[in-house]
């Protein structure tokens, strides 16, 4: 078993292993799974800072962006695309799947999104029904600021979709001081329980706009209508799934335990940083650096391959390389939820030096050493 130092899926740990292990009740006729599944969307609401419905739905991440997209899209409805990487630019894909008309407001994919160039952009064209962003977009790590760009959304009646599923618990978010609309979140990347569960606040405004489509949504899965009430009618759409929820609640309860769970991976990445550019790394951001991933070139003559494969085969660690036209050309440390924690980095780091070395790759500086300095 390879230590899975990816941005996602994580490691997860004991207690959420061992929780999704229990006996598990029938999910659709036992009235204290409603109040259970409840109390975890409660405990959720509190970490996201939202005080709209949220829920927990059964499918992977992606799942989220799509239930987003097929709940509030009608055929010809312009939607606004901010896209500054790749799972940025991918939720255009879901809105013309769907009917609508992505516009895309494209900037440099090595910096943030500009808040300032947007609110330029909207004052020309504001027509959107509504706008999609990426908290941190994996592929490269960028992190935006998705509430101060949910604020503005706001000034012109924009509702927003926001997709923190790799950057939340790692990265601070706040549903209400963001006056987010609909936020997606999943269960494999900061949260640390395995792959298979996405979270979402929706808001009154959002759900309205549902309710007031002129077409039925299409889909079943990705409606998040058949989720409303579901409390009060006791009804799910389908069954959930029981021991997943089983596993997430412990990983919820361990976020909840740890004060100053945002400051460990900050700490972590910061470390991480200096020592990888001591050693003469180069990184791929300008700026934006996200508390989570680390996106750093893969160094001249060699390919991402041979060092993702060394340093998994002789070091027992998996890095990840990354996606579309990044892919070959950027390797990629998570260090995000369970995977940020000193002791694990240390060894990322001292394999990550060994395979570079092994490989004829030259090193300025010893990278464990230049991260204990910083840690
Ligand atoms: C991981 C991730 C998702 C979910 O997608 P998968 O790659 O299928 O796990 C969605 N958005 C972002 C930003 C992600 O990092």
């Amino acid at each position: 078993m390879y230590k899975i130092m990816t941005p996602g899926p994580v490691q997860v740990s004991e207690n959420v292993r061992m929780a999704r292990s229990l006996e598990a009740t029938n999910p659709d006729l036992d009235p204290a799974f409603f109040d259970f599944y409840k109390e975890v969307c409660d405990k959720l609401a509190q970490i996201m800072d939202s005080s709209q419905e949220v829920f927990i739905l059964g499918g992977e991440g992606i799942l989220g962006l799509e239930a987003a997209c097929a709940s509030l899209t009608e055929v010809g409805d312009r939607v606004l695309i901010i896209d500054n990487g790749i799972f940025g630019r991918g939720f255009g894909e879901f809105v013309s799947m769907y009917g609508g008309e992505p516009i895309y407001f494209k900037s440099d994919y090595k910096n943030p999104i500009d808040v300032e160039a947007l609110r330029e952009f909207l004052q020309r064209d504001n027509d959107f029904k509504y706008a999609t962003m990426v908290h941190m977009d994996t592929p490269s790590g960028v992190l935006n600021d998705v509430e101060a760009i949910s604020n503005l959304l706001k000034e012109y009646s924009i509702l927003s979709v926001v997709d923190t599923v790799a950057g939340m618990f790692g990265e601070a978010i706040s549903v209400d001081k963001g006056n987010i609309d609909i936020l997606c979140a999943g269960s494999q990347k900061a949260l640390s329980a395995p792959p298979g569960l996405t979270m979402v606040s929706v808001s009154k405004a959002a759900f309205d706009s549902m309710l007031n489509r002129k077409t039925n949504i299409c889909g079943f899965y990705a409606n998040l209508l058949m989720y409303r009430g579901y409390y009060e009618k006791q009804a799910f759409p389908y069954t959930m799934p029981a021991s997943d929820i089983n596993g997430l609640n412990a990983a919820v309860d361990n976020v909840l335990a740890e004060k100053g769970i945002i400051d460990r991976h900050m700490r972590i990445a910061t470390a991480t940083r200096k020592a990888l550019v001591d050693a003469g790394i180069k990184l791929y951001l300008e700026s934006g650096f996200s508390n989570n991933v680390t996106a750093l070139y893969v160094p001249e003559g060699v390919s991402d391959k041979a060092i993702l494969n060394h340093i998994r085969d002789e070091y027992g660690i998996m890095l990840a390389g990354s996606l579309e036209e990044f892919d070959g050309m950027l390797i990629r440390i998570g260090h995000m939820g369970e995977n940020a924690k000193k002791e694990d980095m240390e060894m990322t780091l001292e394999a990550f030096q060994k395979t570079y070395e092994d490989l004829g790759i030259e090193l300025k500086c010893n990278i464990k050493e230049a991260f204990n300095r910083y840690y």
